[in-house]
């Protein structure tokens, strides 16, 4: 036995804070005995920035953190999202959109019956499905049809081993929660949830350990993982680290960054007991 595979995959688009330090360490702690990889998801070109990618190195050796080379850039996987997108497009799951956000909010009912929100956000009416994939044009978005794909992947199941949500999950009616989700943004050849399935199975990983808030979105990728014939790894979605009003840290919350505890003198060992660790 080889032992999990896990991964921490870090967006290079600010520094690491209290709560990366708490998902990296979670990262590490159920990799024991394994393998814990490091993966930079940096599909987002003008968000992200080499002086963050170089800190989170930084920020993760000083930790005591050590990650197996060469580290996995998603900005390097292009034509890996492409084969998988191919292959979904040849199951004629996929089709082009063209709609704005403005577009989306118009095409939706009257206001007063509540807007349908998933994962990802607003579920797409629909507008552009059913539009052929021969019309797809630079400035479209491409979307899973997903009552087909639902159809085509059959029951879905996945082992969830976090705290918050132990045990088997069977997502079901993800036409009506999550809606057609998009599979590349404009302009990108992928989206995230393409880029972390292909990734994760690209990679071995065996358990995905990340924070709670993307609980709602594993449906989609144990989908996505079916339709592709990738293996369906365990879940584990740890709890959110809170500010002292209990408010979630915010991405780009620079107060509680790592740098900044490490400039004021802490050890590497007072940083991990603020996070439990
Ligand atoms: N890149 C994502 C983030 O920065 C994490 C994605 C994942 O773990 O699936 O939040």
């Amino acid at each position: 036995m080889a032992g999990r595979v896990t991964r921490f995959a870090p967006s290079p688009t600010g520094p690491l804070h209290l709560g990366h330090a708490f998902s990296a360490l979670t990262v590490w702690q159920r990799a024991a005995g394994g393998t814990a990889l490091l993966r930079i998801e940096d599909i987002d070109r003008s968000r992200c920035r080499p002086e963050w990618e170089a800190q989170i190195f930084n920020d993760l050796h000083w930790l005591g953190l050590a990650w197996p080379e060469p580290v996995l850039r998603q900005s390097d996987r292009g034509g890996a999202y492409r084969a998988a997108l191919d292959r979904l497009t040849a199951m004629e799951l996929t089709y082009p959109c063209r709609c704005s956000r403005a577009d989306i909010r118009a095409a939706l009912a009257a206001p007063q019956e509540g807007v349908p929100v998933g994962p990802d956000g607003i579920v797409y009416p629909g507008t552009c499905r059913g539009r052929p994939m021969a019309e797809a044009g630079p400035d479209d978005a491409i979307r899973l049809d997903m009552a087909r794909a639902e159809e085509h992947a059959g029951g879905l199941r996945f082992h969830e081993t976090g705290p918050e949500a132990e045990g088997w999950h069977a997502p079901q009616n993800l036409a009506r929660s999550v809606g057609d989700v998009m599979l590349a943004r404009r302009g990108f050849g992928t989206s995230y949830h393409l880029a972390v399935v292909v990734d994760d199975a690209a990679q071995g990983v065996t358990e995905v350990v990340r924070g709670a808030d993307l609980f709602e979105a594993t449906a989609i990728h144990v989908l996505l993982q079916r339709l592709l014939g990738l293996p369906v790894p365990d879940f584990h979605h740890h709890r959110l680290i809170r500010d002292a009003a209990g408010k979630r840290l915010a991405k780009r919350d620079d107060s509680k960054a790592l740098g900044k505890y490490r400039a004021e003198g802490l050890s590497p060992a007072e940083v991990r007991a603020l996070v439990g660790f």
